[in-house]
């Protein structure tokens, strides 16, 4: 396993549903926890994806939001960032 990014601040193998201290966007953390849920397999089938393969790419897309949130370079950053910022603009107008 290469391990080139540094290692998130909590535990990728179940986030807590708070925001760690390391977290600098507490709203990215809950958009990705959710999804994160949502993805959460079964027996170790994910229904939303209809996949046993793990991690299913919601599952993935989640990881690495909750690790962007936490100021990780994760290679879908630049995907949270602008979610974020398309969220932020929607909840200003
Ligand atoms: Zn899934």
């Amino acid at each position: 396993m290469t391990d080139n990014l540094t290692k998130p601040p909590f535990d990728l193998a179940s986030p807590p549903e708070d925001p760690p201290e390391a977290c600098v966007d507490p709203v990215m953390w809950a958009t990705a926890r959710e999804l994160l849920a949502e993805h959460e397999p079964v027996d170790g089938y994910c229904e939303s994806c209809e996949t046993t393969e793990f991690p299913c790419a919601g599952r993935s897309l989640a990881d690495q939001g909750l690790q962007t949130s936490c100021g990780v370079r994760a290679p879908m950053w630049d995907f949270w960032t602008h979610l974020m910022q398309v969220k932020a603009e929607h909840a200003e107008h």
